[in-house]
């Protein structure tokens, strides 16, 4: 039996655990502490760290967790954190013994140059996105271009519908206000926001989210579509409709909001 804890840290990142009943695996773990004191309650072994890029809020925990845990560090081949040991990058399979899963690592670049997003299709299809593809949103680009970024969510949205997606921050209600801005007409979203209030009201995750809920409501995985197509040309004239340019202009509004 597989669990997938969500350890809320910073402002509002998740550090995610999964684990069975003796061994664990920590997703970017920004902080250390409330991670060991998780594996302490639970009378965890920490057996691997991955991270999904370079930033601080994603790695800052890396070493003080190395000083109680030997193990290895899973990461971007085309980022420098010091304390990675296994670099890895699109096309590599990690295989976690201790906890009975397989990853598939794939190269999802756009918020940073060599971002990676880790993905298992047993026993169910989850994927530990980062700060790529988020709730209702996607990540800023900070060192890739549009194109990189369009394309990471493309490759991720091509997964089988089902899949989970355990993205690292809680922005979904934020999102979703902009998304609305953008398709205001869209029932599932006007729905997904009542259900996203609710959650949060009890102070619980609104992650993960189906793959399918977010085609159906992220802006940006429906740049395609002619309602999302006719906002970005009412707010610019003559700009291009095609689905990079529509793309950019989301998240540049998005950057304003
Ligand atoms: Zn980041």
């Amino acid at each position: 039996m597989l669990n997938i804890y969500p350890v809320y840290a910073l402002k509002d990142n998740y550090i995610w655990i999964i684990h069975n009943q003796n061994y664990a695996v920590v997703v970017d773990p920004g902080i250390a502490s409330p991670v060991i004191e998780y594996l302490e309650l639970k009378k965890l072994r920490l057996s691997a760290i991955l991270n999904t890029h370079h930033h601080a809020d994603h790695t800052g925990g890396n070493k003080e967790l190395l000083q109680s845990y030997a193990v290895p560090v899973y990461g971007p081949r085309n980022e420098f954190i010091l304390s990675m040991t296994h670099p890895v990058s699109e096309g590599d399979q990690i295989n976690l013994q201790e906890i009975s899963l397989n990853l598939a690592v794939l190269d999802t670049p756009g918020h940073t140059r060599g971002h990676i997003a880790y993905f298992a299709s047993n026993p169910i299809n989850i994927v530990f996105c980062g700060d790529t593809l988020f709730s209702c949103g996607c990540g800023r680009i900070f060192e890739g271009t549009p194109q990189q970024m369009y394309q990471s969510l493309q490759k991720l949205s091509q997964l089988p519908d089902d899949t989970l997606i355990y993205c690292a921050h809680e922005y979904t209600l934020n999102n979703i206000l902009f998304a609305k801005i953008v398709d205001p007409e869209n029932v599932e979203l006007i729905e997904r926001e009542i259900t996203a209030q609710k959650l949060r009201h009890k102070n619980i995750p609104t992650i993960p989210t189906p793959l399918s809920l977010e085609k159906k409501t992220n802006p940006f995985l429906r740049c395609t579509q002619p309602e999302i197509i006719t906002h970005v040309q009412n707010n610019s004239a003559n700009f291009p409709a095609d689905p990079i340019s529509v793309f950019a202009a989301l998240r540049q509004s998005k950057n304003n909001f």
